[in-house]
């Protein structure tokens, strides 16, 4: 087989390869990332930074899944007030 055609096979398989770890670290960056601490509504440690930073409670039948959030915003506001 002339060398070319062996590198261009090999050219293809790289890029499969490098594809599938492409595609292995975009599935890990939407990995939660997981926060200690309690949801203020009773759901026990179910928190984790959502979409845009936002700390946000995971449980499904949470009566206010942003509620973590605003209690984090209105502690902030706290202590910038004074
Ligand atoms: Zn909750």
């Amino acid at each position: 087989m002339p060398d070319y055609l062996m590198s261009a096979a090999d050219c293809e398989a790289e890029k499969a390869q490098l594809q599938a770890e492409l595609q292995a670290a975009q599935e890990r960056e939407k990995e939660p990332v997981w926060i200690k601490g309690e949801c203020p509504r009773g759901c026990g440690e179910t928190l984790f930074v959502g979409e845009g930073g936002y700390v946000t409670c995971s449980f499904i039948d949470c009566p206010e899944p942003d509620a973590p959030h605003k209690a984090l915003a209105a502690q902030r506001t706290e202590e910038v007030g004074g």
